[in-house]
């Protein structure tokens, strides 16, 4: 069996560097908030050639923070891609402001920019784009929209670790940009991680202070903040792990560039083949009108896939208020997409092997 992604052998080679940087954290005897968080905040901002990189507890947590941050208005309208992960948008709804869905361009599946200025209201406030499956989404319409109608952009790059737009970093576009550093990701630590990017000195500021309760002088308390700390063990471990991102993307862009030139089967969409060395490759994204025959048929011969993602957010019961919603292209891509095995360490006849067993599908 091809695993979807096996993380024994992702972290494999990191193994020895991983294990020395732990123990040197256990040494250490300072876990939260020290020299470890430092110094990989300081190596990914300039990663992402971003001013300003903010360590927290994870992805969700780094939306959460920017919003919060952003001070808000109740019942403010923020704008969100309707397919996405529900995690771009529970934050939204936590903090009692009001998302609006917007359809995804059908051929990239990513928010679509022309569609997102009817959304426009003078409650609006924020426009949340998501970099879904490692690609950015097309920022230059959107940073105008934001200009003309003084909306902040926050993006969701949960999955975008490395990905460019117009030859500049994703995590330095926006206004802000959350990152999640969850174990399968692009960039992937042993447990919680995530983080915030930012070019704004205020807005970097008060999310430094909001993720450790509001305060930067010990019990003196600026705002009501949260815990939401990325802890040294885990900061030690993206410092070792940083290095190896644009080789392994690298390796992605190389499967994804094979899959789009020899995946050949009939009613296969494949994901746009533009942009290929901007796209991060997190996931690869097919659909097909036949998912549930093509799945069995995968997994009968021993190619492991995976959905991303089975139900919309308007239809999952957390969302029951907004179930009469109608989103015809996200319900439909929810219906079709299936991801491919695709991962630093899949080898080249592994990838051989897919593409044939795929190919063959129409045999059947
Ligand atoms: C993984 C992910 C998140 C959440 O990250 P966590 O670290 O698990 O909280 C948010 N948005 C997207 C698009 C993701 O893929």
């Amino acid at each position: 069996m091809i695993p979807f992604l096996d993380l024994n052998q992702v972290n494999a080679p990191y193994l020895q560097a991983i294990e020395d940087a732990s123990l040197r954290v256990i040494r250490s005897g300072w876990f939260i908030l020290g020299n470890e968080l430092k110094s990989f905040e300081k190596a990914y901002a300039e990663y992402c050639e971003a001013m300003h990189c903010i360590g927290v507890a994870n992805g969700l947590d780094a939306i959460t923070l920017i919003l919060l941050a952003l001070d808000l208005p109740k019942d403010s309208e923020i704008i969100v891609p309707a397919n996405t992960y529900i995690a771009s948008v529970l934050p939204v709804s936590y903090l009692h402001l009001i998302p609006v869905f917007v359809e995804p361009n059908p051929r990239t599946m990513l928010i679509d920019p022309a569609l997102i200025e009817q959304a426009i209201t003078p409650r609006t406030k924020v426009i949340i784009t998501v970099d879904l499956y490692g690609r950015s989404c097309e920022m230059a319409p959107i940073l105008d929209l934001a200009r003309k109608y003084d909306l902040k952009v926050v993006t969701d790059a949960a999955q975008a670790h490395g990905a460019t737009y117009e030859g500049r970093k994703v995590g330095s576009l926006a206004d802000a940009t959350a990152f999640s550093f969850y174990p399968t990701k692009n960039l992937g630590a042993l447990g919680d991680a995530g983080a915030i990017t930012t070019n704004d000195d205020a807005l970097a500021e008060k999310i430094r202070y909001l993720r450790n309760y509001g305060s930067v002088i010990r019990y003196q308390n600026e705002y009501q903040g949260i815990n939401s700390r990325l802890d040294e063990m885990q900061a030690a471990i993206l410092g070792v792990k940083l290095p190896y991102l644009d080789g392994e993307n690298r390796r992605r862009r190389e499967i994804a560039v094979r899959y789009l030139k020899e995946l050949k089967c009939r009613d296969l969409v494949l994901p746009p083949g533009d942009k290929v060395s901007d796209d991060a490759w997190h996931l690869f994204v097919v659909r097909h009108p036949r998912r549930a025959d093509l799945i069995a048929y995968l997994d009968r011969y021993g190619v492991q896939t995976n959905i991303h993602y089975p139900q919309p957010i308007h239809k999952q019961l957390a969302y029951k208020e907004y179930k009469d919603l109608h989103l015809p292209l996200t319900e439909q891509i929810h219906e079709q997409v299936i991801s491919l095995p695709l991962n630093p360490v899949l080898t080249d006849d592994e990838v051989a092997h897919i593409i044939q067993i795929v190919n063959q599908f129409d045999l059947q």
